[in-house]
């Protein structure tokens, strides 16, 4: 069986890509990865080793303070207030720069070297919100320039590509993990896990999308 590494952040999309690659690959076969590159909410890290604490996955936890030493922004630097509302045609201030790429591009050193050729993201183009690095264009392109840079197959999956907040809240609920998506993740951008603060952009967006899915599945 091939084996998988999810690039886990604690959030709601990237845990909903754990439980996906669970249901795809078998639990025995998954491991994932996170990033540490002081971002000010930190516990989304602990929310991810918690979860797969809970389901006995293998979770390392990568330094990376070099992403805030080249850009920083109000996801990293507490003097940097996070904006509610994002100012017209340009990326939110939470944006970091190229940070999928390099992530995706750590993930796939560790997975070689892991002997492991399948990459699971969480990106999403559905949510595009000015972030270069999360279109599926960018991710097929940097999957072939992986493949050429380490001479190996990766295939980088990408669940969530397509769908809306709504939608990944119903495949959480297919994979039967609604519960646990909820109620353990974290994605608040005032670092509050479960529900959130409920006013900071990444809190309206996770509302919204669980909201419309809900009165979707009332509905049916
Ligand atoms: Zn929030």
């Amino acid at each position: 069986m091939k084996k998988a590494l999810v690039v886990l952040s604690g959030g709601q999309d990237s845990t909903t890509c754990l439980y996906w690659a669970i249901d795809k690959f078998g639990k025995d076969n998954v491991s994932a990865i996170g990033f540490d590159y002081g971002q000010r909410h930190k516990k989304e890290l602990q929310c991810a080793a918690d979860i797969c604490a809970d389901e006995g996955i293998g979770y390392e936890i990568i330094p990376t303070p070099v992403i805030n030493q080249l850009a920083a922004n109000s996801l990293t630097r507490e003097d940097i207030p996070v904006e509610e509302t994002k100012p017209e045609g340009a990326p939110p201030n939470t944006f970091v720069e190229g940070r999928n790429h390099l992530f995706l591009s750590y993930a796939a050193i560790y997975a070689k070297t892991h002997g492991i050729a399948d990459i699971v993201t969480g990106v999403c183009e559905t949510d595009f919100s000015g972030y270069p690095d999360c279109r599926d264009i960018f991710i097929k392109s940097l999957n072939v320039t992986l493949n050429l840079a380490m001479e190996y197959n990766f295939v980088i999956h990408t669940p969530l590509m397509w769908l809306d907040k709504s939608q990944t809240w119903e495949l959480a609920d297919k994979l039967g993990v609604m519960d646990i998506v909820y109620k353990k993740t974290l994605t608040c951008y005032n670092g509050i896990a479960g529900e959130g603060c409920g006013h900071c952009p990444a809190c309206f967006l996770r509302k919204r999308g669980y909201e419309e899915y809900m009165e979707r599945k009332e509905n049916v």
